[in-house]
């Protein structure tokens, strides 16, 4: 898959001011001039808490995706897959899955099931954003897990 947005050396100057406007500026700015919240209550709540809380989630991908879970593609490998991972991380916990199969851009077997990452790659191809999506074949998928899957799935 290749982003538009990381290979465009013109797109890639408006990255940084991107990251301090939509992750710190906006959060505070909504709640203070929608509802009247302070100032204080907004950055630190909206902006500052839920950057932290979506870190921590973030790192529970390898962390506890690396400890507990199953490991049907192989299980060889440390990585697991963990559904509450994959819940809090918004698809990113198929971690078996994605280091077996790490040129597949929907990080699962199961791209539509629950895997809002997919969902949002698949809107940027239909923009015209990102092109030349990679997946893995049901045939490479069953083959792989035949010869190193732990049987779980
Ligand atoms: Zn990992």
């Amino acid at each position: 898959m290749i982003c538009v947005w990381c290979s465009n050396p013109q797109l890639l100057k408006y990255y940084k001011i991107t990251v301090v406007l939509m992750c710190f500026v906006v959060p505070t700015l909504v709640p203070w001039y929608i509802w009247g919240e302070s100032l204080w209550n907004s950055y630190f709540l909206a902006s500052i808490l839920r950057y932290t809380i979506s870190l921590n989630v973030t790192w529970l991908v390898n962390s506890v995706a690396h400890m507990y879970g199953n490991r049907p593609y192989d299980k060889h490998i440390s990585p697991r897959q963990n559904p509450l991972v994959t819940l809090g991380a918004i698809g990113e916990g198929f971690h078996n899955y994605h280091h077996t199969f790490p040129f597949d851009y929907s990080a699962s077997e199961f791209g539509l099931n629950f895997n809002p990452t997919t969902w949002f790659i698949d809107f940027m191809c239909w923009l015209g954003l990102a092109t030349d999506r990679k997946r893995a074949t049901k045939q490479m998928i069953e083959a792989r897990k035949a010869r190193t899957g732990d049987g779980s799935a």
